[in-house]
């Protein structure tokens, strides 16, 4: 029999959840469907596409929408199949073999994965018990540990915390690594670096249109930083990555503010309606679990029964995700919400501690 190397063998294949789900609020999606306007005038731009060519390697209308949309240079922006694909392309691109890489625990866990699959040496940084950030420790261990990236998310995935602009500022000017900074939930805050990266030659951010723009079907996220290291992942990336019907449909709704504003508007008021809810269970059920303010457009609890809950819930038809310590719950529909506001009630009162 042919042997799996042992980086490989023991891997299995990412698997979102599984089971008969009826409420969905473990992936961070959007809860809102496209408005029927924007299919409707995208339906009629799909006769001119030419199908039987490549997509655009630039993705130059695509990456001229976002431009416009965030107010950075065309030049200094590049498109991939997702954050995902760009994750993985970073890597490849700015380590060499051995090189080590930080992460700040818990993060998103495909920054591991990613550092694990490329053989490169991991230096994982806690958080702390807060899980804020902590500047000054992070830039001493990069700078000791000889750390060449330092990825890590902002606000952050599990925690839903963000960390104020003034401090990623002194983190990137504090280290000789390259920062990636994913800002993947940025648009539901407001302490981007976006407008200012051009500032720093050690500096990529991270943005996606799956989360805020409710279109995760269509894997597009973008690296931003100054041209020199934009042009590097240019270069390493796979040239028709972004296939033509995203690059179409991204573009045609990165073109109306107006929409993306409003829809920001109903995610935020989900935020609104979850956080209020759990923060009534907090008063009703003291000592039980905190909720971590959120930046986000999902709520973290740290809870000592965490598991016990994902569990619960999972019984009762709600995918939620269990991930560093901590609850991880979308923000759905205001019917999805009071839901599942319902069921954790109905845990406190009957199970655990
Ligand atoms: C959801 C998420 C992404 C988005 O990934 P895509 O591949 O663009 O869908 C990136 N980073 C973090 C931290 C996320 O939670």
């Amino acid at each position: 029999m042919y042997p799996l190397n042992d980086k490989i063998k023991d891997l299995e294949p990412y698997t979102p959840v599984e089971g008969g789900f009826r409420i969905h609020l473990d992936a961070n999606e959007s809860f809102l469907p496209l408005p029927d306007s924007f299919l409707e005038e995208w339906s009629n731009t799909l006769g001119h596409l030419s199908l039987n060519r490549y997509p655009d390697p630039a993705a130059r209308d695509l990456c001229k929408a976002f431009a416009e949309h965030y107010q950075v240079p065309e030049e200094c922006v590049v498109a991939g199949n997702g954050s995902d694909e760009l994750i993985t392309v970073l890597f490849t691109a700015f380590l060499q073999r051995g090189e080590a890489f930080a992460t700040l625990e818990p993060d998103f866990s495909m920054y591991a994965f990613n550092g694990y699959l490329q053989e490169n040496r991991h230096v994982a940084i806690p958080k702390k018990a807060d899980y804020s950030l902590d500047v000054e420790q992070i830039i001493q261990t990069c700078e000791q540990e000889n750390v060449r990236l330092l990825i890590f998310s902002n606000p952050g995935n599990p925690t839903s915390l963000v960390c104020p602009r003034e401090e990623i500022r002194r983190l990137v000017r504090g280290v000789s690594a390259l920062v990636v900074l994913d800002e993947a939930y940025m648009d539901f805050s407001d302490q981007s670096l976006l407008e200012e990266c051009q500032a720093y030659d050690n500096l990529l951010i991270l943005r996606t249109c799956s989360k805020a723009f409710g279109l995760a079907a269509l894997r597009l996220g973008f690296a931003v930083g100054q041209k020199r290291l934009v042009d590097a992942v240019k270069a390493v990336k796979s040239p028709y990555n972004v296939n033509t019907l995203s690059q179409s449909l991204g573009t045609l709704v990165l073109r109306y503010p107006q929409a993306i504003r409003e829809a920001l508007e109903k995610i935020l008021h989900s935020r609104e309606q979850l956080t209020a809810g759990l923060q009534e269970l907090c008063r009703v059920f003291p000592n039980r679990f905190t909720l971590l303010p959120s930046a986000t457009n999902f709520a973290a609890l740290h809870m000592a029964e965490g598991k016990e809950l994902y569990q619960y819930l999972g019984e009762q038809g709600i995918a939620v995700r269990y991930t560093g310590g901590l609850v991880r719950i979308t923000c759905g529909t205001s019917q999805e919400n009071q839901v599942v506001l319902a069921k954790i009630r109905e845990f406190l009162e009957n199970r655990g501690a």
